[in-house]
């Protein structure tokens, strides 16, 4: 079954578009099962259950963070994780910086951008990451290391609305791209697109989509 769901989704995607097998939930057999057909890209999104599938696993898994994630939990993420794709705040941000600056390592991140009509979901708006970079800040964070953004499109069958919302997150990436990371080459990864609309995702400039259900079952 996931060996069949993988390659499916494999064959139907570009080659310079990035899989997560987003394996939240469900057991590290699946895990196993995935990474042993040539999956290596994992996404979980609950810190505690990171920390214990990420010890329990010694695979070289690129481990992917996908959900909230309060600044008391940063630490649980940091040792094992190779992409955060869901920083939401500039003091999460900071908390980042510090946990890597103890562990002698640079993390990855992207900005999650509020793109949804739901306003219940998390992440920045435009203005609020332009004033961050005018005021110099991120410069400082020396151990962090920006490659991106990162949305989710309301949980919706209204295909229109969801297009609309993925063109408008890859319109913020590009103006961030031409303003401010114009010769910061590793700048230029978009992730947007879970199982119900990966395909959309990767027609409006998607580079890493986000499968869990299409791939392990529903949950
Ligand atoms: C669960 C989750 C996904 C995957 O969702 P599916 O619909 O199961 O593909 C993608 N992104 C985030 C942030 C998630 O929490």
């Amino acid at each position: 079954m996931i060996e069949e769901n993988i390659k499916h989704i494999l064959k139907t995607i570009p080659k310079n578009v990035k899989l997560v097998a987003v394996s939240k939930t469900k057991p590290t057999n699946m895990i196993e099962e995935a990474y042993n057909i040539g999956q290596i890209d994992f996404g979980e999104n609950k810190a505690l259950e990171f920390r214990d599938k990420t010890e329990d696993l010694d695979q070289d898994i690129k481990w992917h963070f996908i959900g909230h994630l309060q600044r008391n939990k940063v630490k649980y993420i940091v040792p094992k994780v190779f992409l955060i794709h869901s920083v939401d705040s500039f003091r999460l941000l900071k908390e980042i910086n510090k946990e890597a600056n103890k562990n002698n390592k640079i993390v990855n991140c992207l900005l999650q951008f509020c793109i949804a009509k739901e306003s219940s979901k998390f992440g920045f708006y435009l203005e609020d990451v332009e004033t961050i970079i005018l005021e110099k800040a991120l410069e400082k964070l020396k151990n962090i290391n920006i490659i991106g953004v990162m949305g989710m499109a309301t949980f919706t069958n209204d295909k229109e609305q969801v297009r609309k919302e993925f063109k408008n997150l890859k319109s913020i990436f590009d103006k961030l791209k031409s303003q401010y990371f114009l010769n910061k080459e590793d700048f230029k990864e978009i992730s947007m697109g879970m199982s119900g609309d990966y395909k959309i995702a990767i027609e409006e400039g998607s580079t890493i989509i986000r499968v869990g259900s299409s791939i392990f079952g529903t949950r």
